[in-house]
């Protein structure tokens, strides 16, 4: 029988809320570099010609950086996003430093602002493959091809002639006094549209990338008039490009995948920083095997990012890692055991008491057997899980955090053999035990 849970919802509070704070931190560098290059213009403008020219090959070698990153990264779609933006600001450098009333510099102008968003589009669909794949390299060419083309046109002279067969919008501006034609708008609307799906429901760093291409293009041909303006939002582009390269390698890394709290190399980077006085407690869901082997390992899934949650909620100044497995870790740093076994039992009673609503795939037959059987749901058919926690302070017996932890290990079997569901401290003994009493307490 396939179950499913149906309180999942509620595991996740707040879920829009964190959402949105999700988005807004994938593109929280790209908006400081974006605001950057706003207060630039001006003193940028004020720089010496040599200096200027130095400044516009700065992007050349934040490209290359940017490039060889995702690509060692394996973040192809920042890689190809890096090589449109990059490709069209060596057009843009090469052919478009003249006078846009000039035929041959019109009609590369006009064809770059719809290739670019044309290509955006496209990257911002791609899912990650391998480069060297069939399909990796073709959407290479795919991106390449277009600029290649119009090098080619645009340095032997031919775009010139082109100029009468211009349809007129593009020659019509969206924005009066500014630089962005009606079909250009147009492309740029769905290349937008598609990014910013994809943004929202991927919320990963790639599509961040691809977005923030966008908006430094789409600037670039609006401001066409400002100069260095390209230069100035390509390289902020860039620099935001490979920063959200490098967070999403780190998060790979420190995250864990599946629960989305620290994992375990972020535990040992911080019981590396700990002082002398902190406490470890080491958590372990109780016969957890048993609820994988009733409802499935899906159902296990999504009961192990509900613990995560809770214990992720820690106050006191803890925080939570997962181990490994159904194990975590709290870490308290500066508190004894004492002080951290109240914030532990506040989350081990939160689990404990976090109703889980399992139903499995019978459907009932007609609307009103269902309607009652959701009505029973508020009372019956739901099942808990709970957890055991050993706590060990650091003291003069041990030596480092590996040794403390060893001993929190220890209190956890401890914590388990006195009946589950319960703190056990390697030290502290409260006067009333907060665990379950059992026949060894009377013996
Ligand atoms: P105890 O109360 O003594 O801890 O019993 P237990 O069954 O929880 O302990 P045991 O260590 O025997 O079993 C741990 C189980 O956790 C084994 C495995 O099925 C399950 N498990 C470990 N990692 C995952 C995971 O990532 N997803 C799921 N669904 N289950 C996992
Ligand atoms: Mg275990
Ligand atoms: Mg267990």
């Amino acid at each position: 029988m396939l179950f499913t849970i149906i309180s999942a919802n509620t595991f996740e509070s707040h879920k829009e809320i964190r959402l949105a704070i999700r988005l807004l931190n994938l593109l929280a560098p790209a908006t400081i570099l974006f605001i950057a290059v706003v207060l630039l213009i001006d003193p940028v403008s004020q720089l010496s010609a040599a200096n200027k020219t130095s400044l516009g090959q700065l992007p050349y070698a934040l490209a290359l950086v940017v490039a060889l990153l995702a690509y060692g990264f394996n973040r192809n779609q920042i890689l190809f996003a890096t090589l449109n933006l990059i490709s069209a600001y060596l057009m843009i450098q090469l052919g478009l430093q003249v006078s846009l009333d000039q035929p041959n510099a019109y009609v590369l102008f006009s064809i770059l602002s719809i290739l670019l968003p044309i290509n955006i589009t496209f990257i911002a669909t791609y899912s990650e493959r391998g480069l060297f794949t069939p399909l990796g390299l073709t959407r290479l060419a795919g991106v390449l091809i277009g600029y290649l083309l119009l090098g080619l046109l645009w340095s032997n002279g031919a775009l010139a002639t082109q100029l009468p067969n211009l349809p007129t919008n593009m020659f019509e501006m969206f924005f009066a006094e500014r630089f962005l034609s009606n079909m250009s708008a147009v492309f740029y609307g769905v290349a937008l549209l598609t990014t910013l799906i994809y943004f929202v429901t991927q919320r990963g760093h790639g599509s961040a990338g691809v977005l923030i291409s966008l908006v430094a293009s789409l600037f670039m041909f609006i401001w066409f008039d400002l100069p260095n303006v390209s230069t100035l939002l390509v390289t902020a582009a860039l620099i935001a490009m490979g920063i959200a390269v490098l967070q999403s390698s780190h998060k790979m890394a420190y995250l864990d995948e599946l629960t989305e709290i620290p994992a375990r190399r972020a535990l040992q980077d911080k019981l590396a920083t700990l002082g002398k006085r902190y406490t470890l407690a080491m958590v372990d869901i109780d016969h957890f095997k048993k609820f994988n082997d009733t409802y499935g390992h899906d159902i296990g899934d999504q009961v192990l990012r509900m613990v995560a949650a809770k214990l992720a909620s820690v106050s006191g100044g803890g925080k939570a890692y997962r181990y490994g497995g159904e194990e975590f870790t709290l870490v308290f740093p500066g508190k004894d055991e004492a002080q951290a076994l109240p914030f532990i039992e506040q989350l081990r009673e939160l689990i404990a008491n976090y109703p889980l609503y399992i139903r499995g795939d019978q459907r009932p037959e007609d609307e009103k057997r269902g309607a009652q059987m959701r009505k029973q749901k508020e009372t019956s058919d739901h099942t808990n899980v709970t957890i055991s926690i050993g706590v060990c302070e650091k003291t003069d017996e041990y030596l480092d955090a590996s040794e403390v932890m060893k001993q929190a290990d220890k209190s956890l079997y401890e914590a388990k053999n006195n009946g589950r569901n319960q703190s056990v401290a390697a030290h502290y003994k409260p006067e009333t035990p907060k665990r379950r009493r059992t026949r060894k307490d009377y013996v």
